[in-house]
């Protein structure tokens, strides 16, 4: 999934267009910056790009979900429901708005389970937060339907998945809002950086101050100090710079999905020999990023063998089982209530009682998933030479 691939003349072009007006700021500085805003035009487009009206830019993809929580409202006393496989942030901005994180099981689709989500509903819950992990889409109609059933807004954390879409769709566009992460290993990247994408202009209006200390943004003669607030905020700008990388990243983002999907699809070919596997259920091939490539085998044993295969071949998958960072079972701080604030805050409320307590076997029919499946991360440009290594490898797993 990585953009970094593909850093060439364009994004350089960009950043030294920043460099000569010497404005780093995304606002002000009109002489200066003669009509030079990367972070604005950058929004414009990738909000074009998703198919929807609005498009604020932040600092990065967990400063994105905690910015678009905030502006749905959500803060103590509320419960967010989110799903198990995710990347420790999508979690992490839940506590950090003061909110309680509950946790969905997953379905073959890697991502939430609708049916389990309906389950964990309560008259809390005041979010929820499907994730399309690994560059492929959650089932988010259904999942939509549940929510708006109980009237909850849905926020798609799209960190994993820019450029992909089902039924034509952009991911991201089909909630409340979508968010966002360009750090260094994703799709696109400009280093660090978020972005969130919504047709509703109020949530959005919310977002863009709050991102910003509160600013309300009205032109006014006192220039940005004369400017007035409707409540605080904080600071969660992207600077000139990472917009400038952006521009350049997303003009080449169906590109680089592009051949992702080529050398996904060799790939996909040499793992089908191995006995028994199958694979990861995708809602939309075409609407798939193509990032990642996630297969099932029959049972925990033999994921274990055919990646020890793999790995010996130099060809060993991610077994996101035992990944510490994605898969909940894994998340000892979390489990155990690990915080720096000597209050106990978030796992204790301000009265110093626990609020909340997670049990390591509360998702079994996930971990049941999760331990036989394998992955591989896709690259953008995948030479002859490592494919024919990879190849190799499966068709040692094959014989198994
Ligand atoms: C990367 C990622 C994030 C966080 O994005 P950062 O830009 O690294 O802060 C959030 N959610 C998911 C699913 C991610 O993969």
């Amino acid at each position: 999934m990585p953009g970094f691939e593909v850093f060439g003349e364009e994004e350089k072009k960009e950043i030294l267009e920043v460099l000569d007006t010497g404005v780093l700021f995304r606002y002000e500085f009109p002489e200066q910056r003669r009509g030079v805003y990367k972070v604005r035009t950058f929004e414009e487009n990738f909000a074009r790009y998703c198919g929807v009206g609005h498009a604020q830019a932040v600092t990065s993809g967990t400063s994105a979900l905690k910015v678009a929580l905030t502006a749905l409202g959500v803060g103590p006393g509320d419960e967010v429901i989110t799903q198990c496989f995710t990347f420790v942030a999508t979690w992490e901005a839940i506590f950090d708005v003061g909110a309680v994180p509950v946790f969905a099981e997953i379905d073959d689709t890697l991502n939430m389970d609708p049916a389990d989500l309906e389950k964990k509903i309560t008259s809390r819950t005041r979010c929820i937060i499907p994730v399309h992990m690994l560059g492929a889409q959650a089932r988010i109609r259904e999942i939509k339907a549940v929510a708006d059933k109980h009237h909850i807004p849905v926020l798609e954390d799209t960190a994993q998945a820019a450029g992909g879409s089902l039924d034509g769709k952009r991911l991201g566009s089909f909630g409340a809002c979508g968010t966002f992460s360009f750090d260094s290993v994703k799709t696109m990247t400009t280093g660090e950086g978020g972005m969130i994408i919504t047709d509703d202009e109020q949530l959005w209006r919310s977002m863009s101050e709050y991102h910003d200390h509160g600013h309300d943004h009205v032109p006014n003669p006192g220039t940005r100090g004369g400017e007035g607030r409707n409540f605080i905020g904080f600071n969660f700008r992207m600077m000139e710079l990472q917009g400038a990388i952006g521009i350049a990243q997303l003009a080449k983002l169906d590109g680089m999905i592009s051949s992702q999907k080529k050398n996904k699809a060799a790939l996909k070919q040499a793992i089908a020999q191995i006995k028994g596997v199958t694979f990861r259920t995708i809602l939309d091939e075409q609407g798939d990023s193509a990032t990642f490539i996630g297969f099932f085998l029959p049972d925990a044993e033999k994921a274990r063998a055919v990646n020890k295969v793999l790995a010996a071949g130099g060809a060993g998958a991610i077994a996101f089982g035992s990944n510490t960072w994605h898969f909940y079972p894994k998340w000892e701080h979390l489990l155990a209530g690990s915080t720096l604030a000597k209050s106990g805050w978030p796992f204790s409320g301000p009265d110093g009682k626990r609020r909340v307590i997670y049990d390591k076997d509360a998702l079994p029919a996930s971990a049941a998933l999760m331990d036989r499946l394998l992955v591989y991360q896709v690259p953008v440009k995948l030479s002859e030479q490592r494919l024919a290594q990879m190849v190799a490898a499966l068709d040692k797993a094959a014989q198994i």
